[in-house]
């Protein structure tokens, strides 16, 4: 350290003797030289700056390069934060984060061994139950298994699409709960990753219309064990009936240990029928898969129905469309509130019924019987009285059986048909992709999209007399027509209940076209608020005076209040009587067609002059009538407007 110090010093001193050195040098060296060598001197000096200088700049452009790289990489982190920052509040947003994930080996269990206890039916038919059995002889080629039933000993030759495999359990490691499908972005994969059960072909213990104890049948998977089914298997079975099955398939469910102890020791008779009981699902030993075995194919697993071509075309229809499938909105029905009556198809033709019953996405429809079947206006479920006679039927809500959602097939429907079934229905399972299938109540809008801001006015202080000239423009460029209905006399109000007969024969299916155009196709300028004043209602305002007398003015303070009177006379004297009135009579018109605002002439009909129109429907054709745009001012072109008749939600 000290010599490292001294050695410094002695240089430090050493320096201005150096420098002195270096000058005497350079002077004696000039004093030698000639002018010529001075100048080549120089020269060479320069030459030396240029090549320094380039080299710099190399340096510094090689450094901008370096920042060019850190913003790239900068600007990649932020994306990253931002992908995580999406992820999350997905994640936060759905009701149950975690999917379920198929690992590849569970396709390759599924092979049948001699001696196998199985679940199998007595013959080749789908509608079968399925019986514990086992294994006697497998052909070469897996095609064709000899089984034998142990309940009658019999022998049959079978295939893979009447086995079911118990050894595999869905709560075995290959079935693994992930924190987000397959982690890819692809929508094909990551629906794979998240519904990994759905579409798997699977034997299920389920009590059956037909038998009192609980039978195995066969069925498909139809939706993800997720909190929103309760964690239970909706299985669509072959024998034309849904249900829910609550097995062991995640490791926070109760049987899972039980279910567990069974894997060891040997299997006997006693022991396999116990472990069945506790296992509830099994998978089928055919199944719909990909041919890379990354998953269930559940867009092909209707093919693997054999007896029931209604049910494929169902099958097919309903994975086609998941998780985006539409079931019908019912509501559960309580002390106070009435059940939901509904159309469904049972035995081929079409009934009225009530939904006296909703379980997550399966209801109970009890049939609306004659008058004089006992029990007609029961609604308890389960009923107890024996006396009753109901015809009660689980039903799944996406049901095609349903009249609403078999109508979402028909193309015939007008838009606004369309959009009111629409409004009765939501999704099967709206975790998958919460933003993706977020439903939306808000009223139908119309998005103004501002194009050409130059229009705008852009000082408050106008000119005065271009002002006037505005005004003048906007003054009487519409006329008003007042239909007037024949004033009729009101008949005697209608005491008691109302029933069907009292809309006498004039009420309408409010979407009837006959409303907008007239037999020749010439447009009628009904307003919808004018329909039922055609369907017989009388709307009248009366004006109410107030009983203080204003002291000053003397003035009696008035009030209008509207009045609809029903056909049978009944006063409708607000909204709630109009929505009891319609749900009594079984009216097709709809609430939105009264109008309690004494300020609205229903018969009002706006007509403006056409040269002022400058475009012809911003509706584009959505709607039954065209709306014009109109524009008196000037000559500028109507700004750009989407029509949505979706419904939208905007913040
Ligand atoms: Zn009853
Ligand atoms: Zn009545």
């Amino acid at each position: 350290m000290e010599s490292a110090i001294s050695e410094t010093h002695q240089m430090v001193e050493s320096t201005p003797n150096k420098i002195n050195q270096i000058s005497a040098e350079i002077t004696s060296t000039i004093k030698s030289m000639n002018i010529t060598d001075l100048y080549n001197f120089r020269e060479s000096l320069k030459k030396d700056r240029e090549a320094e200088r380039e080299e710099y700049s190399t340096l510094m452009k090689a450094q901008y390069l370096l920042r060019d790289e850190d913003i790239e990489k900068t600007r990649l982190q932020l994306e990253e934060a931002k992908r995580a920052m999406e992820n999350a509040k997905r994640l936060a947003n759905s009701v149950d984060s975690a999917y379920y994930g198929i690992t590849d080996t569970f396709f390759n269990q599924l092979t049948l061994q001699v001696g196998d206890f199985v679940l199998a039916r007595p013959d080749m038919n789908d509608l079968f139950p399925l019986l514990p059995a086992k294994v006697i002889e497998i052909d070469g080629d897996n095609s064709r298994y000899r089984v034998q039933i142990f309940e009658t000993g019999i022998i049959n030759s079978l295939t893979a699409q009447d086995v079911a495999i118990p050894r595999v359990t869905l709560c075995e490691r290959f079935v693994e709960k992930t924190e987000s499908g397959s982690g890819n972005d692809d929508r094909m994969c990551k629906y794979r990753g998240a519904a990994a059960f759905v579409g798997l072909r699977v034997a299920a213990l389920v009590k059956t219309s037909t038998s009192d104890k609980e039978e195995w049948m066969s069925g498909t998977v139809a939706a993800m064990p997720t909190a929103i089914h309760n964690n239970q298997f909706l299985v669509f079975f072959d024998a034309d009936f849904d249900s829910y099955v609550n097995a062991p398939c995640y490791f926070e469910h109760p049987d899972v240990f039980k279910l567990f102890q069974y894997k060891f020791g040997e299997m006997i008779l006693d022991r396999f029928k116990e472990k069945l009981t506790i296992q509830k699902i099994v998978p089928m030993v055919s199944q719909s898969s990909y041919d890379d075995g990354s998953g269930v194919d559940r867009f092909n697993v209707h093919a693997l129905l054999r007896f029931n071509p209604f049910r494929a075309k169902f099958l097919k229809l309903y994975f086609e469309r998941y998780p985006n499938y539409q079931l019908a909105r019912f509501s559960k029905p309580g002390p106070n509130r009435p059940p939901d009556v509904t159309q469904y198809y049972q035995g081929g033709s079409k009934h009225e019924g009530f939904v006296i019953y909703v379980d997550r996405s399966m209801c109970v429809i009890r049939r609306k019987e004659g008058p004089y079947s006992p029990g007609i206006k029961c609604f308890d479920y389960p009923c107890r009285d024996v006396s009753h006679q109901h015809n009660d039927e689980s039903l799944f809500r996406g049901s095609t059986r349903i009249a609403h959602i078999n109508m979402l097939g028909d193309n015939n429907l007008s838009s606004r048909r369309k959009h009111e079934v629409y409004r009765r229905m939501e999704y099967i399972e709206p975790t998958v992709d919460i933003h993706s299938l977020t439903e939306n109540r808000t009223q139908r809008k119309s998005t103004y999209l501002p194009t050409d801001k130059s229009r705008r006015p852009t000082s408050k202080k106008q000119d005065n007399a271009a002002e006037l000239e505005r005004k003048k423009k906007c003054e009487n460029i519409y006329k008003v027509q007042h239909r007037l209905v024949d004033p009729q006399p009101i008949p005697s109000p209608h005491v008691g209940q109302c029933t069907n007969a009292c809309l006498r024969g004039l009420d309408s299916d409010t979407y009837d076209k006959r409303w907008v155009y007239d037999s020749e196709g010439k447009f009628l300028c009904y307003s919808p608020l004018y329909i039922p004043l055609l369907c017989g209602y009388q709307r009248k305002i009366y004006t109410f005076g107030s009983v203080k007398v204003n002291r000053r003015t003397r003035s009696v303070k008035r009030s209008n209040v509207v009045m609809y009177h029903a056909p049978c006379g009944r006063p409708l004297r607000s909204m709630q009587d109009v929505t009891q009135f319609l749900k009594a009579t079984h009216s097709e018109l709809t609430i939105d067609l009264f109008n309690f605002d004494p300020t609205v002439d229903p018969g009002a009909y706006v007509t403006v002059d056409k040269k002022y129109y400058v475009g012809m429907d911003f509706t584009k054709d959505h709607e039954h009538i065209p709306i014009p745009y109109v524009n008196s001012v000037d000559k500028g072109k109507h700004p750009a407007v989407c029509c949505f008749l979706k419904n939208i939600s905007i913040d």
